[in-house]
């Protein structure tokens, strides 16, 4: 059965149907995932199952997946493939197959796959304890969504179980309106729509009563924010909501991600620079340093203006960390274009870089452009690249040795836990011996550095 539905409200039963039964969930992919995993887990505790670690004992188990990139949807067939056994032998296990992947392929999930009992698509989320119970009752179902519109019915008050008790995700707008040539997340998120501005502070208000005191903002280009949403005459935009999600009272850092090159203006720089409460952070996606690549790629930039918005952003706001995110191999990419980005990630000195191979995503038109590259020659430009930024992720963060910076503690580090992993306000990671209670917010002096991390020590 296929069913196209739309944006609403979760269904939470009182009293709760599942009581003493327990789910696993897989989350592959971004944040925008981890987040919707959160709120399914939510669903799912509050129908009164419990959360377990591995899928072995558990009678629901929830993929959450991703299809960025091809290796995904290998890695969620491979990841099904595996399960078919715990099917076999206990055929009460539901499985359910949700995210970019289930919202791309819908039926054909199940064709591959038929030992799955569920696929939801992106904006079905709040409907997975009805979905259980209609595979319960039909057997196999397919929902998928097709068309939204309506701000109403943004999906705000989700019930939601945090990873973390300090640090939460906010969702901000859900999909995308740019046609970025690589980029499969229009066609699986659909239209941008953005969540009215007195949701968003609402729901960071009811966090920070929570104890939450780290937020992070979601949403696809968060600088075209409140196009869609008129308020009292005028437009929000995306600069108000960080002063106003700055000023809740109980929030120490907010972070977000991520913005456009092509939209990030001067006004969201000041408002980070005179919010205390929002870090110094800022993931700006490169994506090529070369003009004829980006014009391609159809980002609505050239190499030029990304740097001049860095430049802006960087003199308005002091010690700012900047990451970005580098796709090498596009197709048609020539040497003199790889020696462009080269030349671009050399002059911005990113701290950090998500370094990407191309791989060709069906559904998108850089799919079906001529000129893709062999491997071999895209590997090699990937290790320069990376080579290169390696090294300037290390020179930003050894120019930090000999600083004290607030630091939130995160918990036991995960190679040795005799160690504490935190963060600085401009997210990197800082290790430290000792332990030391998550949450918490410390002075650490920087001892060490390396390309990927930081080492301290507690001054306060
Ligand atoms: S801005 Fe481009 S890369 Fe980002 S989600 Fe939209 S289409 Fe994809």
């Amino acid at each position: 059965m296929t069913k196209t539905t739309v944006l609403g409200m979760p269904s939470v039963r009182t009293p709760p149907t599942r009581s003493g039964l327990s789910y696993h969930i897989r989350t592959f992919g971004c944040q925008m995932n981890e987040h919707d995993s959160e709120r399914i887990s939510g669903l799912l505790a509050a129908d009164g199952m419990v959360p377990i670690e591995t899928p072995d004992q558990a009678d629901v188990i929830v993929l959450n997946t991703c299809t960025i990139r091809e290796n995904a949807d290998n890695k969620l067939y491979g990841y099904l493939g595996s399960l078919r056994a715990l099917k076999n032998r206990n055929p009460g296990l539901k499985i359910l197959v949700g995210g970019c992947s289930a919202q791309k392929d819908g039926n054909l999930v199940m064709e591959r796959a038929p030992w799955v009992d569920v696929v939801f698509g992106t904006h079905n989320v709040h409907r997975v304890v009805d979905l259980i119970d209609q595979a319960d009752e039909w057997g196999p179902v397919t929902e998928i969504w097709e068309e939204t519109s309506a701000a109403e019915d943004f999906p705000s008050y989700l019930p939601t179980q945090r990873q973390t008790a300090h640090s939460a995700w906010v969702t901000i707008a859900i999909g995308c309106d740019n046609s970025c040539t690589f980029c499969i997340v229009p066609a699986v998120r659909g239209r941008e729509i953005s969540r009215r501005v007195g949701d968003v502070v609402g729901e960071v208000r009811a966090l920070a009563a929570e104890g939450v005191t780290e937020v992070t903002l979601l949403g696809q280009n968060v600088n075209s924010y409140g196009r869609d949403l008129e308020l009292n005459g005028r437009r929000p935009v995306f600069a108000d909501l960080l002063r106003q999600v700055g000023s809740v009272e109980g929030i120490r850092r907010v972070r977000y991600t991520s913005p456009h090159p092509k939209d990030f203006r001067e006004d969201v720089a000041v408002a980070m620079a005179e919010t205390a409460a929002v870090c110094e952070q800022l993931h700006l996606p490169l994506q090529s340093g070369s003009d004829r690549i980006l014009a391609a790629m159809h980002r609505g930039y050239n190499s030029e203006r990304f740097l001049r918005r860095l430049g802006m952003a960087r003199d308005i706001v002091p010690s700012l960390s900047v990451s970005t995110d580098i796709i090498v191999g596009f197709p048609g990419e020539t040497e003199k274009d790889f020696a462009a980005t080269l030349s671009v990630v050399a002059e911005a000195r990113f701290d950090q870089a998500f370094t990407f191979q191309f791989s060709p995503r069906s559904g998108t038109v850089a799919a079906d452009m001529d000129g893709r590259l062999p491997k071999e020659l895209v590997q090699e430009r990937f290790d320069r690249l990376v080579e290169l930024q390696t090294a300037i992720s290390l020179e930003r963060n050894q120019a930090m040795v000999g600083s004290v910076q607030e630091v939130l503690v995160e918990g036991p580090s995960k190679k040795d836990p005799t160690m504490t992993t935190a963060r600085t306000r401009g997210n990197k990671p800082v290790h430290a011996a000792g332990n030391f209670v998550p949450g918490t917010y410390l002075d650490f002096e920087i001892t060490g550095a390396s390309p990927h991390h930081l080492r301290g020590k507690v001054t306060s």
